[in-house]
């Protein structure tokens, strides 16, 4: 037998990496699995409620925005009401309970609002109206139009009919919801309320936000409508008259048109071109008049469109 004499510093190595391997070993042995997290138990379906679900809480009144003569107000009737009127006079009610108010330019300090139920019972609000602050404006133009007072009355009576007749409608559109916005961009030359004297003679006050442009300017809708009055055929103070409806009493009036693109009954959109600046009617030059009633409440277009200016 034959014996192999490993030399002693052989040995000693293989010893020393013995007992390394055997360090690796308990080292790697000592080390413990992380335990594996347990799925989360599946959340039990919820049993169906066997209490019935409880009624929306009664909706409470909703006046939106603050009130001051020639502004309008939107607003949320109380749930149940079946009627609701301004100062006495009878204001549209949506499905939804929502409806808009407006407070003339001559409109007293406060007015009672006043939501009536089914069962008869009535809810009033006193809503408070801020006065609003009207300019002087003097007018170099004659104030019938430059035409002689006789002839004015004769022409004016068919003219004031149609144009009554043209707001007595009342028609199923929901502009009156919308965010108005401007019908054209020209510089504001006119504002509403304003006290006009025609060469020396004081007249009523303004009607309407006067705009200036060009003849042939494109003016726009300035929300949904339906045109209620397109008169081709100016009218003696007006000129070329385009009347919308934006529903629930409110209605738009844009006078001294050149030209007009739409024609009665017509429905029309926000945006949509409706006609061209003119200086028909009564007019010192090219300009968009633009008028608004809710009812027979005037108010300022400058109160509703947007954005502010
Ligand atoms: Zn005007």
């Amino acid at each position: 037998m034959r014996v192999i004499a490993l030399p002693r510093s052989a040995t000693v190595t293989a010893r020393v990496l013995a007992g390394f391997a055997t360090l690796l070993l308990t080292t790697t042995c000592t080390v413990v699995p992380r335990p594996v997290p347990e799925p989360a138990p599946a959340a039990a379906p919820r049993p169906t409620p066997s209490i019935p679900i409880a009624q929306p809480p009664a909706r409470a009144w909703s006046i939106a925005s603050a009130s001051e003569q020639g502004a309008i107000v939107r607003g949320v009737a109380p749930s149940g009401t079946v009627a609701l009127s301004l100062g006495g006079d009878a204001v549209p009610l949506a499905a939804d309970g929502a409806f808009i108010i407006a407070f003339d330019r001559d409109a007293p300090s406060s007015e009672t609002l006043t939501a009536t139920f089914a069962d008869g019972h009535v809810d009033s609000r006193t809503i408070a109206v801020a006065p609003g602050r009207w300019d002087i404006q003097n007018i170099d133009a004659s104030l019938t139009g430059g035409v002689s007072s006789a002839e004015f009355q004769r022409r004016r009576a068919p003219e004031l009919a149609r144009i009554n007749a043209a707001r007595a409608q009342a028609n199923d559109v929901d502009g009156w919801r919308q965010d108005f916005i401007w019908p054209t961009d020209g510089r504001i030359t006119g504002v509403f309320g304003s006290q006009r004297i025609y060469r020396g003679t004081p007249a009523s006050y303004h009607s309407g936000v006067d705009m200036a442009g060009t003849t042939g300017t494109v003016f726009r809708a300035p929300a949904d409508g339906v045109v209620i009055l397109a008169a081709d055929d100016p009218f003696t103070l007006e000129g070329r008259l385009l009347m919308i409806d934006h529903g629930h009493g409110l209605n738009s009036a844009f006078l001294h048109c050149s030209k007009l693109y739409v024609t009665e009954g017509q429905h029309v959109r926000q945006g949509q071109p409706l006609g061209e600046i003119g200086s028909t009617g009564r007019a010192t030059g090219p300009h968009l008049h633009w008028s608004m009633k809710l009812g027979s409440a005037r108010i300022d277009p400058r109160k509703l469109a947007r954005p502010a200016r």
